[in-house]
């Protein structure tokens, strides 16, 4: 709403609206819109339609006086719905819901088929707006059931189930990756298992990312390092705990701006993720700069 208004407010004067539709800008999109005298149609400023002369524009603060004034809204642009990136994101934040609730994850097909999108449209459109493929994202919410079947006690059997696998031979061919272990090893508290560790601070407070040899087994957000540390040993107190080789940092601390930049119910710990938006990609910058690999330390703390 503020940003609604603020945009209004830059585009105040038929000069800045002029220039807005000249440079075809997106960002004036829903302050305002045009019409052709000549065409009768009336456009968003971000329209691609070929540019009028002028002196045959006249300017509307909205879809509605456009048309009380007589003109129809453009086909292309459609000034009198929502817009594409609109559109776009809510079709996406859809899907998401749809995966985090379906007992069976869907398929590529039969998202885009509830999306009402052609296949590659719908991979596109989801990967612009998250940042990752679907494929990404259903593999991500998979290992956040299986993790929470495990540490809730459940058999490696229910697990399977309540991750939406649909089979066991799936589950263990992606097991390795989702848990970073085998099951057993998972419910069994880690034993056999030698697992590296990062801590990191970003605007969320503190972010633990812990792996083995075969992928990611934890990540844990917490208020600080040292109960994110005993959390850790709680969960796997037979593993050998070890912090991170130099040459993997790299590699973690994006993992740490994928988890900060994620939408509320995708973070791999399963934990809500209080940021989202503008705030999350803030809190992007920071972890960031305060990505110090503090495990030492921090284990010291937590004794
Ligand atoms: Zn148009």
């Amino acid at each position: 709403m503020e940003n609604a208004t603020n945009a209004t407010a830059a585009f105040a004067t038929q000069a800045q609206r002029w220039a807005a539709v000249v440079r075809r800008a997106g960002s004036a999109d829903g302050a305002f819109c045009y019409a052709v005298r000549t065409t009768g149609v009336y456009c968003r400023p971000s329209c691609g339609a070929r540019r009028a002369l002028r002196k045959n524009v006249r300017f509307f603060d909205d879809a509605a006086a456009a048309e009380r004034a007589g003109f129809r809204a453009c086909k292309r642009c459609r000034p009198n719905g929502a817009g594409v990136a609109q559109q776009h994101a809510l079709l996406v934040a859809r899907a998401c819901r749809l995966i985090d609730s379906a007992a069976t994850m869907p398929d590529l097909a039969s998202l885009a088929q509830t999306a009402g999108l052609s296949r590659f449209h719908f991979h596109r459109v989801f990967k612009r707006q998250l940042g990752m493929t679907p494929k990404a994202y259903i593999s991500a919410q998979r290992a956040v059931r299986a993790r929470d079947q495990l540490r809730r006690g459940g058999s490696v059997t229910d697990a399977i189930y309540e991750a939406g696998f649909g089979s066991n031979g799936r589950f263990y061919a992606g097991s390795a990756a989702a848990l970073g272990m085998t099951p057993s090893s998972y419910r069994g508290g880690g034993d056999g298992v030698a697992i590296r560790f990062a801590i990191g601070a970003c605007s969320l407070g503190s972010i633990l990312v812990a792996a083995t040899d075969k992928g990611i087994c934890a990540i844990l957000l917490g208020d600080d390092a040292a109960t994110l540390l005993r959390d850790l040993e709680d969960r796997f107190p037979k593993a050998r705990r070890r912090s991170p080789v130099w040459s993997r940092r790299r590699r973690w601390a994006s993992t740490c701006r994928w988890i900060c930049a994620a939408p509320p119910s995708s973070t791999a710990s399963g934990r809500r993720c209080a940021a989202s938006g503008r705030a999350a990609r803030s809190a992007t910058a920071s972890s960031r700069a305060a990505w110090a690999f503090p495990a030492r330390r921090a284990r010291s703390q937590a004794r």
